[in-house]
């Protein structure tokens, strides 16, 4: 099962992805279902990276923290050549298999993740010259071992993406997409993501539970103007920690004014900083 993060990249030579852009009217031949010869199949050469949301959905699922899921459920890779972390579903050990395939197919079907709702399609947002508004577009994944494209149901993408409950997901994961196609089109201007950047990078996008934390640190509320509401609002609702998650992002990576700071809260922590290295080093801020 090829996901949309392989679509992104340059198409190789064989690629099962069809060229040919589709929109969210256009028709589609495809059925999956479980009396189909190949069921399953997809699911036992995998290669899905996972989104913020998929992780959110799935701890959730199997009731454990975002931390201990990623530790179990997932492998790390580099996203791009600054090394942005991403995150794979993991296969069960020495095989190519899907970790939550079993007999009777996928043991977590109703929280399964976007690329596994999509397929066979592929998505990607993509912002057109001279435009600055994202706009989706949809591919054909077409592997051979896939008979779905031969059972002779027509539907649009539209429909497929409602009867996956695509829909959802995609809205949960807008504010990330658009960090990362930031962050990919516009080069240099952005610069290197420092460590720092990364590991909250790391932090916002696969463990919401430690950000739930990190929010609440009196380092966090010394720099950021949070009302108690709306405080209480984050810590009780994940959906809304995510959004917010994404937007403290923008301001980490694109110094972009997503969260209003306290008044002289940049200048007392450049003047902490400042002590920290004088401590360190004293002859830094000469
Ligand atoms: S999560 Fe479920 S649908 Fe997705 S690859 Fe694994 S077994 Fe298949
Ligand atoms: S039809 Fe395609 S997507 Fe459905 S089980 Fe078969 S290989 Fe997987």
């Amino acid at each position: 099962m090829k996901d949309l993060s392989t679509i992104k990249e340059d198409l190789p030579f064989q690629s099962p992805v069809e060229p040919v852009e589709l929109a969210v009217d256009t028709e589609i031949q495809f059925h999956c279902h479980k009396g189909i010869q190949c069921f399953n199949t997809c699911c036992k050469n995998i290669d899905i990276t996972l989104t913020p949301y998929d992780i959110l959905r799935l701890k959730r699922r199997l009731d454990m923290s975002s931390s201990e899921f990623v530790a179990k459920f997932t492998i790390p890779f580099a996203m791009d050549h600054h090394n942005l972390p991403g995150l794979k579903l993991a296969t069960k050990p020495g095989a190519t298999e899907c970790i939550f395939l079993h007999e009777e197919g996928c043991s977590i079907y109703e929280d399964r993740p976007a690329a596994c709702r999509y397929y066979a399609l592929g998505s990607m947002g993509v912002r057109r010259k001279g435009e600055s508004a994202i706009e989706d577009i949809y591919f054909i994944v077409r592997e051979e071992h896939c008979l779905g494209h031969f059972e002779q149901r027509r539907l649009t993408v539209g429909e497929y993406r409602e009867e996956q409950g695509c829909a959802e997901y995609d809205e949960n994961n807008q504010g990330w997409r658009d960090i990362i196609l930031k962050k990919r089109s516009s080069g240099p201007t952005v610069g290197t993501p420092s460590q720092r950047s990364l590991q909250l990078f790391d932090m916002c996008s696969y463990d919401l539970d430690s950000f739930r934390e990190f929010i609440q640190t009196e380092g966090f509320e010394q720099v950021f103007e949070l009302t108690e509401e709306e405080k209480e609002r984050l810590l009780d609702d994940d959906r809304e920690l995510l959004q917010f998650a994404f937007r403290f992002l923008k301001q980490v990576l694109f110094g972009e004014k997503t969260i209003t700071m306290k008044s002289g809260a940049k200048e007392a922590r450049l003047e902490r900083r400042n002590l920290r290295h004088e401590r360190e080093d004293p002859a830094s801020i000469a």
